[in-house]
């Protein structure tokens, strides 16, 4: 499931822009267009991360991040404020707000991207030891996230297992067997040919684009990840 970012700011051509990077790379949003509400969707919603512009119609920002560290429920949870150059950041920053981290309008989308993904990273460390890299594929194990060269695959639950398994040991050929036994469970009984159907699919998902087939099949013995190197 991709990260939920908690947006809240009052001012809509912002919350545009805002709302339009975060989707593009990927994340979730939901917006807040004061303080009282950021606290009941953090509540409602459980974000990831929120994203906390200081200047709001009712509580300010700061008083928002105060009461967010103050919860036991939300006292873990990210939080990157925005303020506008000069004085006021300097102030806020002087402030012992609890936020994870600042920016300073005017921001670039790519600014407040790798902010995000710097926060996220520092708040869930266990998650970097849980990716599988192969060629251009990534598989990240914690979010159940698939990419390939820059993009997003959708898998289902049984393909997910099938790449865990053909990633975990590149180049070795696993039987249909073994692959069964692995990505289904050995209580479970499935015909050895229902491996080929969702590898097809695997595949199917895997290369899109004219990218290049990464899964070998080595007749009469199954599958593997594989450059093919012929
Ligand atoms: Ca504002």
């Amino acid at each position: 499931m991709e990260d939920l970012i908690l947006i809240v700011e009052d001012e809509p051509p912002q919350v545009e822009v805002l709302r339009y990077n975060l989707e593009s790379e990927g994340f979730r949003t939901v917006v807040a267009t004061g303080g009282e509400e950021a606290l009941l969707l953090v509540k409602e919603e459980e974000p990831d991360l929120v994203v906390l512009d200081w200047m709001l119609p009712d509580l300010s920002g700061i008083e928002v991040c105060r009461q967010l560290k103050a919860r036991p429920d939300s006292k873990t949870l990210p939080v990157i404020m925005l303020t506008a150059r000069g004085e006021e950041s300097d102030r806020v920053r002087g402030l012992d707000t609890g936020a994870d981290d600042y920016v300073t309008k005017p921001y670039s989308p790519g600014e407040i991207i790798a902010r995000i993904r710097a926060v996220l990273r520092r708040a869930h460390p266990e998650r970097d030891e849980q990716l599988l890299k192969y060629a251009d594929v990534t598989m990240d194990l914690a979010q159940h996230k698939v990419i390939r060269d820059g993009k997003s695959i959708h898998l289902g639950p049984t393909e997910f297992r099938l790449l865990k398994t053909l990633m975990e040991r590149p180049g070795r050929v696993f039987s249909r067997e073994q692959l069964l036994d692995r990505a289904w469970g050995r209580d479970i009984y499935v015909e050895s040919r229902t491996v080929d159907v969702h590898i097809r699919r695997l595949r199917k998902a895997l290369n899109v684009d004219g990218a290049p087939d990464l899964i070998r099949t080595v007749r009469g013995a199954g599958y593997a990840i594989d450059i093919e190197t012929a």
